[in-house]
């Protein structure tokens, strides 16, 4: 009704000459429509204002995410120019020459965190990639794939504001006091080719080889697990195993043999790949291959009375509990002496205190007792004064820079330090911290530069004076974030720390989600990051992949 008087008004007063008349007939609708009741609206139902809400904030936060992943594959797709290199300033300035070594957590985080148009910045590694070893454990059973945790060193540098060069090298030799740095690459045909390149710092982020504490047969026998590589050999020893044995009649000892996966070192590496390894037979090869599978075996062997000591209690008994549910076989006090081509010599230290030798017989042994120094860390200790080597790593003032040394740094596993375990998490908080560090170093040199240049006595105070501010450079601080660790059947254990006031532990299915999540974030790049949560969902729909290739 009132709606229909609303659109007789227009048509009315249009035929309407008089000025009073139309007046009259707009007084007497209005009159009329205040007396029409108006028709009341019934308020929609606090479910369908919820739904509504929940309706539109479900696309608004697809249109945003969807806007942030294509901004992002762009952004990282589409690198824009770099500043080239060059051996001055504009004003003449002579620019400093960065050496970096290596191409892993310490040396990228410095990379990334860099002001690259103030130094010429040469990376020296030969792995031309940067690999996210957190995700590591779960490549040799194919739970992610090795391209989707490693990113070329290649993008990492082009993405930089200024040039960065990458050699495909190895540092072979560093002479301090000439100040260069030899390193020995290949050409096409594969003959090695030897150079000396200068640098004004050089950067030690070449981390650490895997330690076998003079242990024999370990280097012939066993597989390491730090390199893609190693995780490759160590899948097509697994299955290759497997194959075998599934040739050899039931009860055959070498048929047990061949299924025999044992892991020495129960730190975080050899638990997390234990666990994966346990979660590739139950959950796949079950399928596949379900005889052999009740069969297959996997010990973990851990000379300590613990594993995982830089966990809480709590989580060290959790994860035991979690093995013998998962039935993984847990020898702890048993030190591996000896390594043959088809069993393991340990020294086993029992509850009465006595000491006995047992033999393990093995199909495939995974060796992962930690970190040892490499040849060019030993080759750079020994000509500094102050520094020990003893097969570890480069001692190191409160600013990263090599004790000895006025132009050496060193980061992440390399380094010798009790105030810190060797970590990605440790190494990446040096990188920053170094970045940090050569932008003072930078602003020094630039102010040193003007000094240099002006004659009068009050301006150069002045630059004096600011030399002196940004020479006193806060030293490095390590701030512990926690430690994270997977330990099959789909649960993992977080032992997390805010600063001194807050530490929390965490063990099971839901910190499981956490350490997905944890680990998606610090993926290096948003393709790395899409292509891990992809393996996961193939994972999940398809299984893991038992095929040799
Ligand atoms: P790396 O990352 O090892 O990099 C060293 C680089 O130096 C490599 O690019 C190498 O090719 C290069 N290089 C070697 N020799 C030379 C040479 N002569 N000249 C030039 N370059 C050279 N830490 C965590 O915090 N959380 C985790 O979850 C975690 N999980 C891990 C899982 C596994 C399986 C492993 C092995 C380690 C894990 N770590 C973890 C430890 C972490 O990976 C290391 O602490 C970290 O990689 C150290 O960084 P880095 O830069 O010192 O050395
Ligand atoms: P590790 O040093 O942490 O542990 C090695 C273990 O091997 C020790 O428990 C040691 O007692 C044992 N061992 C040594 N020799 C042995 C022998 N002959 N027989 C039996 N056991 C022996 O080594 P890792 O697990 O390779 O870790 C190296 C570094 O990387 C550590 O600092 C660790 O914190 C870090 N890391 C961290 C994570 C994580 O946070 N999730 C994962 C992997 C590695």
């Amino acid at each position: 009704m009132l709606r229909s008087t609303q659109l007789l008004r227009p048509l009315v007063q249009k035929s309407l000459v008089k000025q009073s008349e139309k007046k009259l007939f707009s007084t007497c609708l209005t009159r009329f429509q205040q007396q029409v009741p108006k028709p009341t609206v019934p308020k929609p139902s606090f479910w369908r204002r919820a739904g509504k809400f929940a309706w539109r904030s479900t696309w608004i936060s697809a249109l945003l995410a969807s806007s942030y992943i294509a901004y992002s594959i762009y952004e990282e797709s589409n690198p824009s120019k770099q500043q080239p290199q060059t051996p001055t300033f504009a004003n003449g300035q002579p620019k400093k020459t960065i050496v970096i070594l290596g191409s892993g957590w310490g040396a990228v985080s410095l990379l990334k965190n860099l002001d690259t148009t103030e130094y010429n910045v040469v990376v020296i590694s030969p792995r031309n990639y940067f690999l996210f070893t957190p995700l590591l454990p779960s490549a040799p059973t194919g739970t992610v794939d090795s391209k989707s945790i490693i990113e070329p060193i290649r993008s990492i540098a082009r993405r930089c504001k200024g040039e960065v060069l990458y050699y495909e090298a190895e540092a072979t030799k560093v002479d301090s006091v000439k100040k260069t740095v030899t390193v020995k690459g290949q050409d096409i045909a594969k003959n090695d080719v030897v150079q000396d390149l200068h640098y004004d710092y050089l950067v030690c982020a070449v981390g650490a080889q895997p330690n076998t504490f003079g242990t024999p047969g370990v280097y012939e026998h066993a597989s390491f697990l730090k390199e893609i590589s190693d995780s490759q050999e160590i899948r097509h020893k697994v299955l290759n195993s497997i194959e075998k044995a599934s040739a050899l009649p039931k009860n055959d000892p070498e048929r047990a043999r061949l299924l025999s996966f044992v892991v020495v070192g129960g730190g975080p590496t050899g638990v997390e790949f234990a666990g994966e390894l346990q979660d590739f037979v139950d959950q796949d090869l079950v399928k596949w291959y379900p005889e052999i599978s009740k069969e297959i075996k996997v010990s973990l062997v851990e000379a300590l009375p613990n594993i995982l000591n830089m966990f809480n209690k709590k989580l060290i008994k959790y994860t035991e509990d979690v093995f013998s549910e998962e039935n993984i076989s847990l020898k702890l006090q048993t030190m591996v002496k000896k390594v043959d081509d088809k069993k393991i010599t340990a020294s086993i230290k029992n509850s009465d205190g006595t000491t006995s030798i047992e033999e393990i017989p093995y199909g495939v042994l995974v060796w992962a007792t930690g970190n040892g120094g490499r040849e060019i860390t030993k080759n750079i200790a020994g000509q500094l004064e102050g520094q020990t080597f003893a097969n570890r790593g480069l001692i190191i003032d409160d600013y990263l820079k090599a004790v000895g040394s006025d132009s050496i740094f060193a980061v992440g596993d390399c380094v010798l330090s009790r105030k810190f375990a060797p970590t990605a998490q440790a190494a990446y908080q040096h990188g920053i911290y170094l970045s940090k560090l050569f932008k003072n170093l930078a602003k020094i040199d630039s102010h040193k530069y003007k000094l240099e240049q002006t004659p009068e006595a009050s301006e150069k105070a002045k630059i004096l004076s600011k030399i002196d501010k940004i020479s006193n450079f806060e030293p490095f601080q390590f701030v512990y974030l926690g430690s994270l660790a997977y330990i099959g059947s789909e649960r993992a254990i977080a032992d997390l720390s805010w600063g001194n006031w807050s530490k929390l532990s965490l063990g099971g299915s839901l910190t499981f989600l956490f350490w997905k999540s944890a680990y998606v974030g610090m993926c290096l790049s948003f393709r790395n990051r899409c292509l891990v949560v992809l393996d996961w969902v193939k994972v999940s729909i398809f299984g893991r992949d038992s095929s040799k290739e």
